[in-house]
């Protein structure tokens, strides 16, 4: 029996977590709407009577995110506003049986790699010929493109492969293939990710393929941009950088999670490489490609982390000037190694460490951003927003780093690249001008 009037069931899907995450939703409803189903991502209209739940399970802040949008939409569906409440993604893969018991309400759980049962809930078949066919959650002129799933790495503190399993790389011509279908409806830019970016290929070409995979990619007419994500530094294939340094059309930047800086922590996170060995990378990264924008991820209060480990993290980052860094603080993640060893850094620390580690870099971000004044970049437009333009250079990647904000007295269109000479640094953002 329906709730409404609805002629025909209308799915919301929600997506919460990262970017692999919302290619996952991105696939699931390019399939139910290819099933003819009616569906919506992320609305916040109230016109649908199904929801499901792409949920995210990697830390405690995340998972208590994703109980709450169950809870949410299950109460949603006990006062009648909601006929069906579906929950899928990483939270569900890892404690299906907990939320079972916890929260029956919900109509079915599914694990990360359950799209067909998923679908046979709607009476709808999995279409395989569907690839690069989802409904885009991003804007029309970029797109994530995951070009593998799963890891084989065992960083201690990571849950990763335990929700989302061993590492399983696409096909060369099935990234290229959708890399065209995506370029035919608008898209200008591709931001390559994965679990472990390099890592592709050793499974199914036996051997590291991602240099030629970028080069293949980097032949697709009318994709002028794409950027790679989550690149893992031990082991890290030069022939990369090569590409990157060949190619006009892969952007000048590469995001590497580091995670700390301390060998003391290094090997505890068993990261299996050294702060040397690291340091060595990425000179070499920046001798053959001078202006690449390096990005990286840190990870403040890891088990054991002493002052001097802290010391070490920042005075590393003093010396290597990354042009981006994140950080979380560490969550201490049952069925890790790291889940072994004691969680003695309280939260309030964790948090003051990330913070005075932010600090360190915000200063240098706000120096390199300096640099930047009087000079003229290639900028993509992505919104307009209180009567301004925001965009990105090559060097910035959407959402997690810096946006150029452009006065424009002519009309700007999204999706547009326009030349912007730099008039102003802030911490984080530039600003600045269209120039011909
Ligand atoms: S590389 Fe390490 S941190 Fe990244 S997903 Fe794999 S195990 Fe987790």
């Amino acid at each position: 029996m329906k709730t409404r009037t609805l002629k025909k069931d209308k799915v919301n899907i929600i997506t919460l977590g990262c970017s692999k995450n919302m290619v996952d939703s991105e696939i699931l409803s390019g399939q139910l709407i290819a099933n003819e189903l009616d569906v919506v991502h992320e609305s916040a209209k109230k016109d649908h009577n199904i929801v499901i739940i792409n949920t995210c399970g990697f830390i405690e802040k995340a998972k208590e995110e994703s109980i709450e949008t169950i809870l949410h939409n299950v109460e949603l569906k006990r006062q009648g506003r909601l006929d069906k409440v579906y929950v899928t993604g990483c939270l569900s893969e890892r404690y299906k049986n907990n939320l079972e018991e916890e929260i029956p309400e919900v109509d079915a759980y599914f694990g990360t790699m359950e799209l067909p049962m998923i679908l046979k809930q709607f009476e709808a078949d999995y279409k395989a010929e569907l690839i690069g066919e989802r409904l885009l959650s991003t804007p029309q002129h970029y797109a994530y493109m995951k070009i593998s799933e799963g890891c084989n790495r065992t960083c201690s503190f990571c849950a990763i492969p335990l929700m989302r399993g061993m590492h399983v790389s696409r096909t060369i011509e099935s990234l290229v293939d959708e890399a065209k279908r995506l370029v035919q409806r608008g898209v200008k830019e591709v931001l390559l990710i994965a679990q472990e970016l390099t890592y592709y290929g050793l499974d199914i070409y036996k051997k590291r393929e991602l240099p030629k995979l970028l080069h293949a990619l980097a032949d697709v007419q009318g994709l002028e941009w794409i950027r790679l994500h989550y690149a893992y530094p031990s082991k890290f294939p030069m022939e990369i950088i090569d590409a990157i340094k060949d190619r006009p059309n892969i952007c000048n930047y590469l995001d590497m999670p580091l995670q700390h800086a301390s060998n003391n922590m290094l090997k505890a996170m068993k990261r299996q490489i050294t702060r040397e060995e690291m340091e060595d990378l990425v000179g070499t990264i920046r001798q053959r490609i001078p202006e690449i924008c390096l990005r990286t991820t840190l990870i403040a209060g890891f088990p054991g982390e002493t002052r001097d480990d802290v010391e070490e993290l920042k005075n590393f980052l003093q010396r290597m000037r990354f042009d981006r860094v994140g950080i979380f603080t560490y969550s201490h993640e049952e069925g890790t190694s790291a889940h072994e060893l004691t969680d003695n850094i309280s939260a309030e620390e964790k948090e003051e460490r990330a913070q005075e580690i932010m600090e360190a870099q915000q200063e240098i971000s706000l120096e390199k951003n300096q640099e930047k004044i009087g000079k003229t970049f290639k900028v993509l437009i992505d919104k307009k927003e209180s009567g301004r333009y925001l965009g990105r250079t090559e060097f910035d990647s959407v959402e997690v780093d810096n946006e150029v904000i452009i006065n424009s007295k002519i009309k700007l269109n999204v999706g547009e690249f326009v030349q912007v000479k730099i008039t102003k640094a802030y911490d984080y953002d530039i600003e600045g001008e269209v120039v011909d």
